[in-house]
């Protein structure tokens, strides 16, 4: 069980009921949160090194960490070549510096070993297949960072599946209960059309960020409520009393917190 999924999080899809089509998923999530356009958001081992940081931590975390690295070291070459006590004290915001700092280290030197520089951009020339199993070679880089280095350095369509892409896809009956999350890379990944990898990934973290959150998913303000078959929206609406369909104080309140989120 990946990070984050506890048994109280556990809402699965009821039996008997159809799985999501993905199309619609897609169609759904992108009529509420709007096109996406891909754009390289790192140069490669500098997302690299960001996703690795941001293992078992958050988003802020790490790239206060990534920062504190990069004024730290100029080049990634004086990196490789640093103590791991210094990595350690640059990076220990993220979380874990102990075990992250060797790793980094010990990244950045195979690159270095492998390709005579420490540089990247070489993987945008192998297949998909190829660039995944050469990243994934290098110790501690697991399908997840792999998938994220190329969708979001490369654009190429590789699909990252983090812990809400994960519990989205398992409550959307997406995929099945008993897939793990490294076996949710390649179903996921041959369920979308390639050029839709990117935005699906964006958006199912979003939703699962905002909406269908691990503790409490809240079906009854989410926009696939109607295909999702793991729904408790209709639960709910036959367990509470009738009213004349005007919202609440309560749920007014719950509303523009959603925005606020
Ligand atoms: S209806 Fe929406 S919030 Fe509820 S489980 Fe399904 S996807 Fe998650």
């Amino acid at each position: 069980m990946p990070q984050g999924v506890t048994a109280s999080s556990q809402v699965l899809p009821k039996r008997g009921r159809k799985k999501a089509d993905p199309q619609e998923v897609l169609r759904l999530l992108r009529s509420q949160q709007g096109e996406l356009e891909w754009a390289r958001r790192y140069e490669p081992v500098d997302e690299l090194m960001i996703t690795i940081l941001s293992q078992h931590t958050s988003d802020l975390n790490a790239e206060r960490a990534y920062k504190a690295l990069k004024a730290e070291f100029h080049s990634w070459d004086t990196a490789a070549d640093a103590d791991t006590v210094t990595i350690e004290r640059a990076i220990r915001t993220a979380g874990l510096s102990k075990q992250k700092a060797p790793r980094i280290r010990e990244v950045l030197r195979t690159i270095r070993e492998r390709r005579g520089v420490l540089d990247l951009e070489f993987l945008k020339d192998l297949s998909l297949s190829e660039a995944k199993k050469w990243l994934q070679s290098l110790n501690g880089v697991g399908p997840k960072t792999a998938a994220v280095v190329l969708c979001f350095s490369f654009g190429l369509p590789a699909m990252a599946v983090d812990t809400h892409v994960y519990r989205v896809s398992r409550r959307l009956g997406l995929i099945g209960p008993k897939v793990n999350v490294g076996q949710a890379h390649i179903l996921l990944e041959e369920m979308v059309p390639p050029e839709k990898v990117y935005p699906f990934h964006v958006y199912l973290i979003m939703h699962g960020r905002r909406i269908c959150k691990a503790q409490r998913p809240l079906c009854e303000s989410c926009v696939l409520n109607q295909i999702c078959p793991s729904s408790l929206a209709d639960a709910a609406a036959t367990t509470q009393p009738k009213r004349d369909g005007k919202l609440t104080g309560q749920e007014t309140a719950h509303g523009s917190r959603l925005h606020r989120d």
